[in-house]
């Protein structure tokens, strides 16, 4: 007894008082996107365009553009391009309330990396405010390839310690406010997540995370998947979108927090 004591003693407090601290994540992460939006004299963005996996890349009469819907963050286009106008930046704070804000335009903002709260990208399409105080959700992994799934439960653990928010994951889908989705959703699993989903009682919430529930990501395509949530759901189902592939757990924490983060961590 006293050698546990001794060790908790030693250990200290290792919960991060996450979001007023910034965490700490390995220089190797690719974060939010930053594209110069200017034409590229070499090779007129076919570098990038051709070397990525997942079309996640664009150009228009602006300059190019990021869907990190679609992005894998695996940095084939910062290497590939020998005039460094795709980077990629250390911000992990990279969720969505809509498909569109996902879209990266230009440079990533210059004062992004301080710490602290802030809501997602994009409009709320409704207001999440009910959630706030308290809020369960059902895991479904609808045929990922479980790293987003171990993301999603590292947040159990005690460094990000879901629980002190007001959030737990659910048994049930009838004890559930809402969903969260990992995975492409594939044909094996379309009808256990809408079973899912209309099992849990109104108003509930959607959360796709990773680049496969938002788009079908690698899967895309596939005739055994479904590219994703929204092309199983009904129209405007999904309130946050986390992307990444896997999303770090912390993208996927400040993703959670997103919903009525206002009354949460300030209120
Ligand atoms: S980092 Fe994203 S945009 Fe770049 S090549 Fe990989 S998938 Fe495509
Ligand atoms: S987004 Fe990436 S990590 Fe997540 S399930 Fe799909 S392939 Fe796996």
């Amino acid at each position: 007894m006293l050698n546990i004591i001794r060790e908790r003693l030693h250990q200290g407090y290792r919960t991060l008082n996450y979001p007023f601290v910034s965490p700490t994540i390995s220089p190797r992460f690719a974060g939010l996107p930053s594209l110069t939006p200017t034409s590229c004299r070499s090779c007129n963005h076919r570098a990038c365009l051709t070397v990525c996996p997942t079309g996640a890349l664009r150009v228009t009469a602006e300059g190019p553009e990021l869907d990190m819907g679609r992005c894998l963050f695996c940095r084939a286009c910062e290497q590939a391009c020998q005039e460094h106008k795709i980077t990629f930046t250390h911000e992990h704070r990279l969720a969505a309330y809509t498909r569109d804000a996902l879209i990266v335009r230009g440079p990533a903002p210059e004062d992004m990396e301080r710490p602290g709260i802030r809501q997602a990208r994009g409009q709320q399409k409704r207001d999440l405010s009910l959630f706030g105080r308290s809020l369960k959700l059902r895991e479904v992994s609808a045929g990922g390839c479980m790293a987003c799934e171990a993301d999603v439960n590292v947040l159990g653990t005690l460094i990000y310690d879901l629980g002190r928010f007001g959030i737990e994951y659910a048994a049930s889908p009838r004890h559930a406010d809402g969903i969260l989705v990992t995975g492409p959703v594939t044909e094996n699993m379309r009808k256990a997540l809408l079973d899912t989903w209309d099992a849990v009682p109104e108003p509930k919430i959607v959360i796709a995370v990773g680049v496969c529930a938002i788009s079908g990501g690698t899967f895309r395509g596939s005739r055994e998947g479904c590219n994703g949530v929204e092309s199983v759901l009904p129209e405007g189902s999904v309130d946050v979108y986390v992307p990444g592939c896997p999303p770090n757990p912390w993208t996927i924490l400040d993703g959670i927090l997103s919903v009525a983060w206002k009354k949460r961590i300030a209120g």
